[in-house]
């Protein structure tokens, strides 16, 4: 069990290194452990504000409950108790799974992204038994373990929430393009937002297409809430029919319609001893729509900044 190490100095314990990555809320270094010289991930969050430091202490909570093989495993934490806080987390060195999916080396096929959905569901599953909502399900969020091997895992457990059937949740976040109906109406959210996002992040892998994606936020946010999409684009044309009903039972407006996790790993396209088609798919799409990603993340990154009250010298 992990407990917020207050005032004390990581440096003593640990060597930080190069940064690994960055998002909204923290940016993320390799560290070593001084003692064992175990390498591992140390992500820092600003937490001027009140709030910011019972946010992250709220993601330590439920990270220390989550331990399984699919999610992100937290291994300390440190409050200076004025400005930031760290979390050292398990190092994850393969990258995220669609920048590892776009490279020429990579054969993109069918199997591979059922293989990929079934870990996600894998994951989601164990949270879900948790009584814990991710809340964030993006490719963002899917790193591999390996930078040649297919095991991912899930991170960022940032917005997760604790569910609790007898509260009404309502929140206010997420990424437009991911969402499920209920957030963007604000309505109660439940074990099935996730699986809404599983949904949405398997199109994308199977296609490149953002299936809601509109020319503004406002535009996206409005195709999800008539969740009206289709699988007609000539991407979809050598993609087995069990694809497309894993799909279409995800990408349903009303949740309770919606498979579970549960539910994802008992069909035919997720089943192990399954046949499936291996032939491979052209990723033209799934380029382009990680180069965008990639760009919309830099804006972000840079309103955050901007948000700190930070100086930027151009
Ligand atoms: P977001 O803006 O998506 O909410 P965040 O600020 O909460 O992000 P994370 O998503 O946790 O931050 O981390 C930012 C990036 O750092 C990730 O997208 C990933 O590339 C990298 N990263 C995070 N954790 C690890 C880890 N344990 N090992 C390796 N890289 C990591």
């Amino acid at each position: 069990n992990v407990a917020v190490k207050k005032g004390q100095d990581i440096k003593k314990e640990y060597t930080l290194h190069e940064e690994l990555g960055r998002g909204k809320f923290g940016t993320v270094y390799k560290c070593k452990e001084k003692l064992t010289g175990r390498c591992l991930a140390a992500k820092f969050v600003i937490t001027n504000r009140a709030e910011d430091r019972k946010d992250v202490e709220r993601e330590v909570e439920i990270m220390r409950t989550l331990q399984h093989p699919r999610l992100l495993q937290l291994y300390d934490a440190f409050d200076d108790g004025k400005k930031e806080m760290c979390l050292i987390l398990e190092l994850i060195e393969g990258g995220e799974l669609f920048e590892r999916v776009i490279d020429d080396d990579f054969i993109l096929t069918e199997k591979a992204c059922s293989i990929f959905t079934r870990q996600i569901c894998e994951g989601v599953e164990y949270m879900h038994g948790q009584n814990i909502l991710h809340l964030d399900m993006k490719p963002e969020n899917i790193l591999c373990v390996t930078r040649t091997g297919n095991r991912i895992k899930l991170i960022d457990f940032g917005l997760a929430r604790k569910y609790d059937p007898t509260k009404k949740l309502q929140v206010l976040f997420g990424t437009p393009e991911f969402v499920a109906p209920e957030v963007v109406n604000f309505e109660m959210v439940t074990y099935k937002t996730d699986m809404w996002s599983v949904g949405v992040v398997c199109y994308v892998l199977l296609s490149g297409l953002s299936p809601f994606m509109g020319d503004s936020d406002l535009e996206t946010m409005a195709n999800v809430t008539k969740a009206v999409y289709d699988f007609d684009d000539e991407s979809f044309e050598k993609i087995s029919a069990e694809a497309k009903d894993f799909i279409s039972k995800l990408l349903i407006k009303d949740g309770d319609q919606r498979m579970s996790a549960q539910d994802c790993l008992d069909h035919p396209w997720l089943r192990k001893d399954k046949m499936r088609k291996d032939t491979q798919l052209d990723k033209t799409r799934l380029k382009r729509f990680v180069i965008r990603r990639r760009w919309q993340k830099a804006v972000n990154a840079f309103l955050a900044l901007k948000r700190m009250g930070a100086t930027i010298n151009l």
